[in-house]
Protein backbone atom coordinates (compact mmCIF):
# COMPACT_ATOMS: atom_id res chain seq x y z
CA UNK A 1 0.00 0.00 0.00
CA UNK A 2 1.02 3.53 -0.45
CA UNK A 3 1.16 5.98 2.38
CA UNK A 4 -1.62 8.76 1.79
CA UNK A 5 -0.54 12.02 0.45
CA UNK A 6 2.84 11.27 -1.69
CA UNK A 7 2.95 11.37 -5.42
CA UNK A 8 4.07 7.95 -6.11
CA UNK A 9 6.49 9.06 -8.81
CA UNK A 10 8.87 10.14 -5.84
CA UNK A 11 8.79 7.98 -3.48
CA UNK A 12 11.00 8.51 0.33
CA UNK A 13 13.11 5.97 0.80
CA UNK A 14 11.14 4.74 3.74
CA UNK A 15 8.03 4.95 1.50
CA UNK A 16 10.17 2.09 -1.04
CA UNK A 17 10.60 0.18 1.69
CA UNK A 18 7.32 0.32 2.84
CA UNK A 19 5.84 -0.68 -0.40
CA UNK A 20 8.80 -3.73 -0.72
CA UNK A 21 6.82 -5.30 3.00
CA UNK A 22 6.40 -9.07 2.45
CA UNK A 23 3.09 -10.05 2.31
CA UNK A 24 3.31 -13.17 1.56
CA UNK A 25 3.44 -15.92 4.47
CA UNK A 26 5.18 -18.95 2.36
CA UNK A 27 8.01 -16.27 2.00
CA UNK A 28 8.42 -15.36 5.44
CA UNK A 29 8.50 -19.04 6.45
CA UNK A 30 10.94 -19.75 3.26
CA UNK A 31 13.44 -17.19 4.38
CA UNK A 32 13.35 -18.38 7.89
CA UNK A 33 14.04 -21.64 6.66
CA UNK A 34 10.44 -22.92 7.94
CA UNK A 35 9.24 -23.94 4.52
CA UNK A 36 8.44 -26.92 5.87
CA UNK A 37 6.04 -25.99 9.14
CA UNK A 38 3.95 -24.27 6.58
CA UNK A 39 0.89 -27.11 6.44
CA UNK A 40 1.07 -26.83 10.78
CA UNK A 41 1.51 -22.92 11.06
CA UNK A 42 -0.70 -21.48 8.40
CA UNK A 43 -4.40 -21.31 8.38
CA UNK A 44 -6.73 -23.36 5.74
CA UNK A 45 -8.81 -20.48 4.79
CA UNK A 46 -8.60 -16.51 4.55
CA UNK A 47 -8.45 -15.26 8.12
CA UNK A 48 -9.78 -11.66 6.39
CA UNK A 49 -6.33 -10.06 7.80
CA UNK A 50 -3.59 -9.82 5.30
CA UNK A 51 0.21 -10.77 6.53
CA UNK A 52 2.40 -7.44 6.27
CA UNK A 53 6.10 -7.20 7.73
CA UNK A 54 8.63 -5.01 6.74
CA UNK A 55 11.76 -6.67 5.79
CA UNK A 56 14.04 -4.62 8.22
CA UNK A 57 11.79 -6.89 10.78
CA UNK A 58 11.98 -9.87 9.30
CA UNK A 59 15.76 -9.31 9.63
CA UNK A 60 15.61 -9.66 13.71
CA UNK A 61 13.63 -12.67 13.70
CA UNK A 62 15.19 -15.96 14.71
CA UNK A 63 16.12 -18.79 11.67
CA UNK A 64 14.82 -22.15 11.85
CA UNK A 65 12.42 -21.08 14.84
CA UNK A 66 8.54 -21.07 14.97
CA UNK A 67 8.52 -20.02 18.38
CA UNK A 68 10.47 -17.09 17.53
CA UNK A 69 8.47 -14.07 19.58
CA UNK A 70 8.41 -11.23 16.21
CA UNK A 71 7.13 -14.25 13.84
CA UNK A 72 4.35 -15.14 16.50
CA UNK A 73 3.14 -11.77 15.90
CA UNK A 74 2.59 -11.60 12.31
CA UNK A 75 2.01 -14.42 10.98
CA UNK A 76 -1.40 -15.44 10.41
CA UNK A 77 -2.53 -18.84 12.35
CA UNK A 78 -4.90 -21.69 11.90
CA UNK A 79 -5.64 -20.85 15.65
CA UNK A 80 -7.33 -17.08 14.42
CA UNK A 81 -10.32 -19.12 12.56
CA UNK A 82 -11.52 -20.41 15.61
CA UNK A 83 -14.64 -18.68 17.62
CA UNK A 84 -13.93 -18.21 21.03
CA UNK A 85 -16.94 -16.78 23.23
CA UNK A 86 -15.93 -13.36 24.71
CA UNK A 87 -13.79 -12.50 21.52
CA UNK A 88 -15.71 -9.77 19.51
CA UNK A 89 -15.26 -7.67 16.33
CA UNK A 90 -15.39 -4.47 18.47
CA UNK A 91 -13.37 -5.11 21.78
CA UNK A 92 -12.92 -1.72 23.13
CA UNK A 93 -16.73 -0.50 22.17
CA UNK A 94 -16.19 1.95 20.51
CA UNK A 95 -16.05 0.92 16.66
CA UNK A 96 -18.94 3.83 15.84
CA UNK A 97 -17.09 7.07 17.23
CA UNK A 98 -13.66 5.88 15.49
CA UNK A 99 -15.10 5.34 12.57
CA UNK A 100 -16.33 8.73 12.55
CA UNK A 101 -14.53 12.20 12.04
CA UNK A 102 -11.21 10.71 13.29
CA UNK A 103 -11.41 12.61 16.83
CA UNK A 104 -11.90 11.01 19.66
CA UNK A 105 -12.23 13.04 23.00
CA UNK A 106 -12.67 10.44 26.16
CA UNK A 107 -10.31 11.72 28.42
CA UNK A 108 -10.03 15.09 30.02
CA UNK A 109 -7.30 17.02 28.74
CA UNK A 110 -6.86 15.03 25.81
CA UNK A 111 -8.22 14.82 22.23
CA UNK A 112 -6.99 11.94 20.28
CA UNK A 113 -7.13 11.64 16.58
CA UNK A 114 -7.45 8.97 14.52
CA UNK A 115 -4.86 10.32 11.62
CA UNK A 116 -4.83 7.37 9.28
CA UNK A 117 -5.59 3.37 8.82
CA UNK A 118 -2.83 2.57 7.68
CA UNK A 119 0.19 -0.01 9.34
CA UNK A 120 4.07 -0.82 8.01
CA UNK A 121 3.06 -3.78 9.83
CA UNK A 122 -0.15 -5.99 10.80
CA UNK A 123 -0.03 -7.42 14.19
CA UNK A 124 -2.42 -10.51 14.66
CA UNK A 125 -3.29 -9.44 17.79
CA UNK A 126 -4.91 -5.96 17.03
CA UNK A 127 -8.45 -4.55 16.85
CA UNK A 128 -7.52 -3.01 13.91
CA UNK A 129 -8.43 -6.26 12.32
CA UNK A 130 -11.72 -5.81 11.85
CA UNK A 131 -11.77 -2.41 11.43
CA UNK A 132 -13.02 -0.33 8.46
CA UNK A 133 -10.35 2.04 8.06
CA UNK A 134 -11.58 3.01 4.60
CA UNK A 135 -13.61 5.82 5.88
CA UNK A 136 -12.25 9.09 6.73
CA UNK A 137 -9.37 10.02 9.11
CA UNK A 138 -9.22 13.55 10.74
CA UNK A 139 -6.27 14.13 8.34
CA UNK A 140 -9.01 14.77 5.65
CA UNK A 141 -9.48 18.20 4.16
CA UNK A 142 -6.99 19.63 5.64
CA UNK A 143 -7.68 18.72 9.11
CA UNK A 144 -10.55 21.53 9.74
CA UNK A 145 -12.78 19.39 11.25
CA UNK A 146 -10.30 18.64 14.31
CA UNK A 147 -8.95 21.57 14.25
CA UNK A 148 -12.09 23.63 14.70
CA UNK A 149 -12.88 20.85 17.51
CA UNK A 150 -9.82 21.09 19.46
CA UNK A 151 -9.70 25.04 18.82
CA UNK A 152 -13.28 25.39 20.52
CA UNK A 153 -12.52 23.12 23.86
CA UNK A 154 -9.85 25.34 25.86
CA UNK A 155 -9.45 22.01 28.30
CA UNK A 156 -7.47 20.29 25.77
CA UNK A 157 -4.01 20.60 26.69
CA UNK A 158 -2.76 17.98 24.55
CA UNK A 159 -3.44 16.41 20.68
CA UNK A 160 -2.92 12.95 20.37
CA UNK A 161 -1.94 10.74 16.66
CA UNK A 162 -3.17 7.39 16.78
CA UNK A 163 -4.22 5.25 14.43
CA UNK A 164 -3.24 2.95 12.48
CA UNK A 165 0.05 4.42 12.42
CA UNK A 166 -0.07 8.03 12.04
CA UNK A 167 3.74 8.45 10.93
CA UNK A 168 1.99 6.31 7.75
CA UNK A 169 1.09 9.81 6.49
CA UNK A 170 4.03 11.59 4.93
CA UNK A 171 5.76 14.79 7.16
CA UNK A 172 3.95 17.36 4.84
CA UNK A 173 0.50 16.03 5.49
CA UNK A 174 1.68 15.91 9.32
CA UNK A 175 3.30 19.71 9.03
CA UNK A 176 -0.27 20.39 8.14
CA UNK A 177 -1.90 19.56 11.12
CA UNK A 178 1.14 21.18 13.19
CA UNK A 179 0.57 24.66 11.24
CA UNK A 180 -3.08 24.53 12.73
CA UNK A 181 -2.19 23.58 16.14
CA UNK A 182 0.47 26.08 16.76
CA UNK A 183 -2.35 28.87 16.57
CA UNK A 184 -4.27 27.18 19.03
CA UNK A 185 -3.30 28.92 22.42
CA UNK A 186 -4.29 26.33 25.08
CA UNK A 187 -2.53 23.13 23.00
CA UNK A 188 0.68 22.41 24.81
CA UNK A 189 2.10 18.88 23.83
CA UNK A 190 1.73 16.67 20.90
CA UNK A 191 1.70 13.06 21.44
CA UNK A 192 2.44 10.21 18.63
CA UNK A 193 1.20 7.04 18.92
CA UNK A 194 3.50 4.79 16.48
CA UNK A 195 5.16 1.55 15.92
CA UNK A 196 6.73 3.01 12.98
CA UNK A 197 10.95 3.80 14.72
CA UNK A 198 10.46 -0.31 15.63
CA UNK A 199 9.15 -1.95 12.54
CA UNK A 200 10.93 0.70 9.87
CA UNK A 201 13.43 2.94 11.58
CA UNK A 202 14.31 4.48 8.30
CA UNK A 203 10.62 6.24 8.72
CA UNK A 204 12.62 8.82 11.33
CA UNK A 205 14.47 10.36 8.34
CA UNK A 206 16.33 14.16 8.23
CA UNK A 207 12.63 15.54 6.95
CA UNK A 208 11.25 14.17 9.77
CA UNK A 209 13.28 15.16 12.57
CA UNK A 210 13.06 18.45 10.96
CA UNK A 211 9.64 19.10 11.38
CA UNK A 212 9.58 17.66 14.95
CA UNK A 213 13.01 19.89 16.16
CA UNK A 214 10.90 22.95 14.74
CA UNK A 215 7.82 22.31 16.22
CA UNK A 216 6.82 25.00 18.76
CA UNK A 217 4.94 22.05 21.28
CA UNK A 218 6.32 19.72 23.80
CA UNK A 219 6.63 16.38 22.10
CA UNK A 220 6.16 12.88 23.43
CA UNK A 221 6.38 9.78 21.05
CA UNK A 222 5.05 6.64 22.73
CA UNK A 223 6.55 3.59 20.89
CA UNK A 224 5.28 0.16 20.58
CA UNK A 225 7.59 -2.82 21.23
CA UNK A 226 6.69 -6.41 22.93
CA UNK A 227 10.05 -8.14 23.09
CA UNK A 228 13.76 -6.47 23.11
CA UNK A 229 14.72 -8.47 19.77
CA UNK A 230 12.79 -5.67 17.94
CA UNK A 231 15.03 -3.08 19.16
CA UNK A 232 18.20 -3.09 17.17
CA UNK A 233 20.82 -0.96 16.26
CA UNK A 234 18.87 0.78 13.50
CA UNK A 235 15.69 1.49 16.23
CA UNK A 236 18.60 2.28 18.51
CA UNK A 237 19.94 5.05 16.24
CA UNK A 238 15.81 6.23 15.06
CA UNK A 239 15.03 6.83 18.61
CA UNK A 240 17.99 8.83 19.47
CA UNK A 241 17.33 10.96 16.16
CA UNK A 242 13.68 11.44 18.15
CA UNK A 243 15.13 12.46 21.53
CA UNK A 244 17.88 14.85 19.36
CA UNK A 245 14.56 16.62 17.70
CA UNK A 246 12.91 17.23 21.77
CA UNK A 247 10.48 14.62 21.89
CA UNK A 248 10.51 12.57 25.33
CA UNK A 249 10.26 8.94 24.47
CA UNK A 250 7.56 6.16 26.29
CA UNK A 251 6.68 2.90 25.23
CA UNK A 252 3.67 1.12 25.18
CA UNK A 253 3.32 -2.97 25.01
CA UNK A 254 0.88 -5.81 25.24
CA UNK A 255 1.02 -8.75 27.12
CA UNK A 256 0.96 -11.76 24.55
CA UNK A 257 1.06 -15.07 25.27
CA UNK A 258 3.79 -17.03 23.79
CA UNK A 259 5.64 -13.70 22.60
CA UNK A 260 6.57 -11.79 25.97
CA UNK A 261 4.61 -13.52 28.72
CA UNK A 262 7.81 -14.33 30.91
CA UNK A 263 9.46 -12.33 34.06
CA UNK A 264 13.18 -13.11 31.90
CA UNK A 265 11.03 -11.50 28.89
CA UNK A 266 9.53 -8.81 30.25
CA UNK A 267 12.48 -7.87 32.33
CA UNK A 268 14.74 -7.98 28.97
CA UNK A 269 12.78 -5.32 27.06
CA UNK A 270 12.43 -2.91 30.25
CA UNK A 271 16.27 -2.67 30.19
CA UNK A 272 16.65 -2.72 26.38
CA UNK A 273 14.05 0.21 26.20
CA UNK A 274 16.20 2.28 28.72
CA UNK A 275 19.14 1.44 27.24
CA UNK A 276 17.46 2.99 24.44
CA UNK A 277 16.14 6.32 26.08
CA UNK A 278 12.81 5.08 26.35
CA UNK A 279 10.75 4.33 29.40
CA UNK A 280 8.17 1.49 29.70
CA UNK A 281 4.58 3.19 29.89
CA UNK A 282 1.76 0.55 29.74
CA UNK A 283 1.32 -3.08 29.69
CA UNK A 284 -2.13 -3.82 27.48
CA UNK A 285 -3.86 -6.60 29.06
CA UNK A 286 -4.94 -8.23 25.25
CA UNK A 287 -8.37 -6.40 23.69
CA UNK A 288 -10.43 -9.17 23.35
CA UNK A 289 -10.49 -9.23 19.79
CA UNK A 290 -11.87 -11.98 17.26
CA UNK A 291 -9.08 -13.82 16.08
CA UNK A 292 -6.73 -13.37 19.12
CA UNK A 293 -7.97 -15.65 21.79
CA UNK A 294 -4.74 -18.02 21.52
CA UNK A 295 -2.62 -14.42 22.75
CA UNK A 296 -4.63 -14.02 25.19
CA UNK A 297 -2.52 -14.21 29.54
CA UNK A 298 -5.39 -14.82 32.17
CA UNK A 299 -5.90 -12.16 34.14
CA UNK A 300 -4.52 -13.55 37.44
CA UNK A 301 -0.88 -14.85 35.63
CA UNK A 302 -1.11 -10.56 34.33
CA UNK A 303 -0.79 -9.66 37.26
CA UNK A 304 1.68 -12.11 39.27
CA UNK A 305 3.91 -11.32 36.11
CA UNK A 306 3.61 -7.73 36.96
CA UNK A 307 4.03 -8.45 40.69
CA UNK A 308 7.33 -10.43 39.52
CA UNK A 309 8.82 -7.00 37.59
CA UNK A 310 7.96 -4.83 40.64
CA UNK A 311 10.42 -7.30 42.70
CA UNK A 312 12.97 -7.12 40.13
CA UNK A 313 13.30 -3.52 38.40
CA UNK A 314 13.47 -0.33 39.30
CA UNK A 315 9.90 1.64 39.61
CA UNK A 316 10.57 3.63 36.92
CA UNK A 317 11.17 0.63 34.74
CA UNK A 318 7.76 -0.92 36.15
CA UNK A 319 4.96 -0.63 33.10
CA UNK A 320 1.91 0.07 34.53
CA UNK A 321 -0.51 -3.08 33.57
CA UNK A 322 -3.66 -1.72 32.12
CA UNK A 323 -6.74 -2.85 30.39
CA UNK A 324 -9.20 -0.56 28.72
CA UNK A 325 -12.45 -0.53 29.40
CA UNK A 326 -15.70 0.56 27.10
CA UNK A 327 -16.81 4.19 28.75
CA UNK A 328 -14.24 4.48 31.47
CA UNK A 329 -12.41 7.48 31.69
CA UNK A 330 -9.00 6.17 31.70
CA UNK A 331 -6.97 3.13 31.54
CA UNK A 332 -7.66 0.69 34.46
CA UNK A 333 -5.03 -0.69 36.68
CA UNK A 334 -5.96 -4.71 35.90
C1 LIG B 1 -5.47 5.65 25.42
C2 LIG B 1 -6.20 6.91 25.06
C3 LIG B 1 -5.70 8.17 25.42
C4 LIG B 1 -4.40 8.33 26.15
O1 LIG B 1 -4.47 7.86 27.45
P1 LIG B 1 -3.22 8.07 28.43
O2 LIG B 1 -3.60 7.36 29.65
O3 LIG B 1 -3.07 9.56 28.59
O4 LIG B 1 -2.03 7.49 27.74
C5 LIG B 1 -6.46 9.27 25.11
N1 LIG B 1 -7.65 9.17 24.48
C6 LIG B 1 -8.16 7.98 24.13
C7 LIG B 1 -9.46 7.94 23.44
C8 LIG B 1 -7.46 6.81 24.41
O5 LIG B 1 -7.98 5.62 24.04
S1 LIG C 1 1.04 -1.15 14.45
FE1 LIG C 1 -0.49 -0.86 16.08
S2 LIG C 1 -2.37 -0.26 15.00
FE2 LIG C 1 -0.99 -1.15 13.47
S3 LIG C 1 -1.54 -3.34 13.36
FE3 LIG C 1 0.13 -3.16 14.87
S4 LIG C 1 -0.91 -2.94 16.86
FE4 LIG C 1 -2.42 -2.51 15.25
Amino acid sequence: MIPANRAPAQPTRWQQLWREALTDPLELLGILGLADHAATLLPTADTGFAMRVPRGFVARMRRGDPHDPLLLQVLPRAAELGEVPGFTRDAVGDLASRAGGGVLHKYHGRALLIASGACAINCRYCFRRHFPYAEETAAANRWQAALERIGADASIREVILSGGDPLSLSTPKLAELTEGLARIPHVARLRIHTRLPIVLPERIDAEFTGWLAALPLQKVVVLHANHANEIDPAVASACANLRDAGASLLNQSVLLAGVNDSVDVLVALSERLFATGVLPYYLHQLDRVAGAAHFEVEPARSRALHEALRDLLPGYLVPRLVREVAGAAAKLPL
